[in-house]
C-alpha cells in the first residue's frame, strides 16, 4: 500500500483495488500485506482471525466467570440455599459461566472486528 501524504485514509471498502491495479492488501490488524483472497472480509489475515478469535475467547471466559461469580456471590448472601436445591444453584452458575462465556466472546470478537476495521 502507497501512502498519501496529506490525503489521508480514503473511506469505503467497496472494490477496494486501487489506481494501479494491485491485488496486494494489507491486513487490517496486522499491517502486512497480503494477496486480497486470503484476507476474509473484514481485511485479516489468517493468523490475526485466529488470534482475534483466541482474544475474544479469553475475554468471554473472564466475562463469563465474573457473570458467574456475581450470580454464586447473589445466590449466596440473598437465596441462601438450603443443601437440597444447592445441586440447582450449581447447575444455573455454571451454566450462567458457559452462556455468559459465549456471549462474551462473540461480543468481544465483536469489539475487536470494530476496532480493527478496515479504514
Ligand atoms: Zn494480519
Amino acid at each position: 500500500m502507497r501512502a498519501e501524504p496529506g490525503a489521508g485514509g480514503r473511506p469505503g471498502g467497496a472494490g477496494g483495488v486501487g489506481a494501479g491495479g494491485v491485488d496486494d492488501l494489507v491486513c487490517g490488524r496486522c499491517g502486512h500485506g497480503y494477496r486480497a483472497r486470503v484476507l476474509d472480509r473484514h481485511l485479516w489475515c489468517e493468523d490475526c482471525v485466529a488470534a482475534g478469535r483466541r482474544e475474544a475467547g479469553r475475554v468471554g471466559w473472564m466475562c463469563g466467570a465474573g457473570m458467574a461469580a456475581g450470580l454464586a456471590a447473589w445466590i449466596y448472601f440473598v437465596q441462601r440455599p438450603s443443601a437440597m436445591l444447592l445441586g440447582g444453584w450449581i447447575g444455573a452458575v455454571l451454566a450462567t459461566f458457559w452462556l455468559g462465556g459465549r456471549a462474551g466472546r462473540e461480543l468481544a470478537y465483536g469489539v475487536l472486528r470494530f476496532r480493527h476495521r478496515p479504514r
